[in-house]
């Protein structure tokens, strides 16, 4: 009724981005923070963390809860409602990170925070504090400008993500349908060329093959744990040959030359040519007392990843076959260690947000693919709420001197405020 004397009311897209950059040494304070406190994942006490996640928003005035089903791995939460009517949004990202082990290699501290050459550095720099932290600082940002949107906004900042979720994302969602959502957002490494809208499943499998023992130089009287495992991995290969069936919209989609160039641009020659296929690790092998001795026991485990369409139960019918030929073997699933492949649309309005708002930040428009790896995004695909992730570079995930260009911290915070802004109605 009131156009005008509306418009000067409302909060514009650019002066909420003025804002969020008006405080950039902020935010970047709050990042250095949150990576000088370890939260390696195991064990995955993340209390430290997570009172810097709560100083920070108590510094923004954003009232939230912590909810710690396990008292070491709490989760903080936070809400709001906006001036009318509308979509709810997610944002999710985890605080727990990888270990570090004995810091072996590190050029300096994992737990430094230091800032580089254009760098953040230390352990979570990449996945996914610089994420995590970006989603805090965007939501922080939505909040003070709660009636210029529409619908609502939760925020989980979640602990427990790298051993399986079961104390922070999943628990949340299997006890409280407010984290559900319409659709959630998250900033795991994704590398700004690239949106994820599915990830590919695990199914971990233990074998253990049981032989007679004998002395080294008594080959005749065994036939040797060890040689049979070596054997039996040969074989295993053969789950890679298994066609997933992807439904062929998709397959379609993924053979795009944009789609793979990205792809393989983020992730690493090849990556492209792995994603609709399942693909087979063998993660530990233990065996063997003394060089000189032969075997009785090989226990070795499987890390085997699969892709949108392939239902573990086949690639079990395969190994259970081979299996025939090794009747020395047992199997067990690690049923808590294998989930199912996700996906949501990868033409949802959420996308074409996520994308138009990167490309006018980054001057890159990121393209929907699927991830190799897996993240808490999984949970809210597996209750059909579409979930999508933007986030910096994979770069040293998970690896010694982890660090991520600086840059794309601000990137994603400006790139999440804004998709999330426009999401949720704010005025363009
Ligand atoms: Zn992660």
């Amino acid at each position: 009724m009131f156009p005008r004397f509306q418009k000067e009311l409302t909060m514009s897209k650019a002066e909420l981005l003025a804002a969020i950059d008006a405080d950039h040494d902020h935010h970047v304070a709050f990042l250095q923070e949150f990576l000088r406190a370890p939260s390696p994942n195991p064990p995955g006490d993340t209390r430290e963390a997570t009172n810097v996640v709560r100083r920070y928003l108590g510094s923004r005035g954003v009232a939230h809860d912590i909810v710690a089903p396990q008292v070491e791995m709490p989760n903080v939460v936070s809400e709001f409602t906006g001036g009318g009517d509308g979509p709810r949004l997610i944002m999710n990202g985890h605080i727990d990170v990888f270990p570090v082990g004995d810091a072996q290699g590190w050029e300096r501290s994992p737990w430094s925070g230091d800032i580089e050459d254009g760098l953040v550095h230390g352990r979570g720099a990449t996945d996914m504090k610089t994420g995590t932290a970006a989603s805090i600082v965007a939501y922080s940002y939505l909040h003070a400008r709660r009636r210029d949107l529409r619908g609502s906004l939760g925020l989980t900042a979640v602990s427990d993500e790298e051993t399986g979720g079961k104390w922070g994302s999943r628990w949340l969602l299997e006890n409280d349908a407010r984290w559900l959502g319409d659709c959630m957002i998250n900033a795991e490494p994704s590398g700004i060329e690239t949106i994820r809208f599915a990830e590919k499943g695990t199914l971990r499998l233990t074998f253990a093959i049981s032989t007679a023992g004998a002395h080294g130089a008594y080959v005749h009287r065994t036939e040797s744990a060890t040689r049979v495992a070596a054997a039996l991995i040969t074989r295993l290969a053969e789950v890679e040959q298994i066609d997933p069936g992807l439904p062929p919209q998709l397959r379609a989609y993924l053979e795009q030359d944009d789609v793979r160039s990205a792809i393989d641009k983020v992730v690493g020659a090849g990556a492209a040519d792995i994603m609709a296929k399942p693909t087979l690790n063998i993660g530990t092998i233990h065996a063997g007392l003394k060089v000189n001795m032969i075997p009785d026991r090989c226990v070795l485990e499987a890390d085997i990843r699969l892709p949108i369409g392939l239902k573990a139960e086949r690639v079990l019918a395969v190994v259970e076959r081979i299996l025939q030929d090794f009747p020395q073997t047992t199997l067990a699933v690690q049923e808590a260690a294998s989930n199912p492949a996700s996906s949501c649309p990868h033409d949802h309005p959420m996308v074409g947000l996520l994308a138009s708002n990167a490309e006018s930040v980054t001057g890159v428009r990121p393209v929907a693919t699927p991830s190799l790896g897996a993240t808490d995004c999984k949970f809210w695909r597996y209750r059909n709420v579409p979930a999508y992730l933007y986030g910096p570079a994979p770069g040293r995930m998970a690896m010694t001197n982890e660090s991520v260009p600086s840059s794309e911290f601000r990137a994603v915070i400006r790139t999440h405020a804004l998709a999330a802004w426009d999401y949720l109605g704010g005025e363009r």
